[in-house]
């Protein structure tokens, strides 16, 4: 007989953890042994659940590498005995985190669900309950006793995404994330229906590599037409910066003013890599479509495709932090490591 699947919870905050302080009407974060209290449907699950909370949980909107390290680390402790996780997270970093986490995790070969919601779990119109308990159904979904899902994912509102390919698109509603560039994983209806041709398949898992994030000396810059030269120079001239994200318009295109591309071209002089991205939420950076674009492909910026913004951003600490500069940064960046950019 097989063996019942054995799933580690892991509650970082976020409003999936949280009530309402009726004198003030904050949010706050609360105890996690409340969560069996408020959802007792969770010891019906098929699976073997044990638990770990972040000593004081927090809103996500203070997550930064150093609990990225922490959630990985416990995953990293317990990868052998559990056979897959869920993740408790505010969603308004989620995809920052599952996309770090995507990173620093090679050779994954078992499922890492992160999961929040957009009401609390005492709020009787609650999303928080389908959301973890569909969550942890899918960690446990196994076929001849390997689990199906080998990533890192997002399950929220019945869709499960590729972590590293989403974004929070909604501050209000209960679908709260889309991946624009990536099909679904799964839905979740009558029955979980997985789209198999789309997930990672291991065929024979190797050995799990664990990488940290450390450097995150980066810069983000959101282009905008009217952008002021001194604000650029400044930003581009600020010590100890180790990379540069741009997002551009459209295709990935970009003023062609002497003095911007100037400023890219010290920038790159001195070993910073640029990034081009798109703002755009769907399709992808082509360098070279337009005559927007032509320079930037000849100083040799980094093409970011389709990757979003979160991905860029992680991904960028993570190569940075593996100590990855000029040619060897760019060759990685432009190829899939995790599934979270489609080159073209
Ligand atoms: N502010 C909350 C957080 O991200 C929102 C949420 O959980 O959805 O922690």
């Amino acid at each position: 007989m097989a063996k019942v699947p054995h799933i580690l919870i892991i509650y970082t905050g976020g409003t999936i953890g949280m009530v309402k302080d009726y004198k003030t009407d904050v949010l706050q974060a609360f105890n996690f042994d409340n969560i069996y209290k408020k959802i007792p449907e969770l010891k019906l699950l098929n699976c073997t659940i044990d638990s770990y909370a972040f000593p004081k949980p927090i809103d996500s909107s203070n997550m930064n590498p150093i609990h990225w390290k922490e959630i990985a680390t416990i995953i990293q402790s317990n990868y052998h005995n559990a056979d897959g996780f869920v993740v408790l997270h505010g969603s308004d970093t989620m995809s920052y985190t599952a996309s770090a986490i995507s990173f620093m995790f090679e050779n994954l070969a078992k499922p890492i669900i992160f999961t929040g919601s957009q009401l609390p779990i005492g709020d009787l119109r609650t999303d928080a309950k389908e959301n973890m308990i569909t969550a942890i159904e899918i960690a446990a979904t196994q076929k001849d006793n390997k689990p199906i899902i080998a990533e890192v994912c997002i399950y929220f509102e019945y869709k499960l995404y590729r972590a590293n390919r989403t974004s929070k698109i909604s501050s209000e509603q209960f679908e709260a994330f889309d991946s624009p560039n990536y099909p679904d994983l799964a839905e979740s209806g009558v029955r979980l229906k997985f789209n198999i041709p789309y997930l990672v398949s291991v065929n024979k898992p190797e050995k799990l590599i664990y990488r940290k994030i450390q450097n995150h000396n980066i810069i983000l810059l959101k282009l905008f037409p009217g952008i002021n030269k001194n604000v650029i120079q400044h930003i581009f001239n600020m010590p100890n910066i180790d990379g540069i994200i741009i997002e551009t318009f459209g295709s990935g295109n970009a003023p062609t003013d002497k003095w911007f591309l100037d400023i890219l071209k010290k920038a790159l002089k001195k070993g910073i890599p640029i990034i081009d991205i798109t703002q755009c939420v769907a399709g992808s950076v082509c360098l070279g479509r337009y005559e927007t674009s032509i320079e930037l492909l000849k100083m040799g910026l980094i093409n970011g495709y389709d990757i979003t913004t979160e991905a860029a951003i992680t991904k960028l600490m993570y190569l940075l932090s593996a100590k990855k500069t000029n040619g060897d940064l760019k060759t990685l960046f432009e190829t899939p490591l995790r599934g979270e950019i489609t080159p073209n």
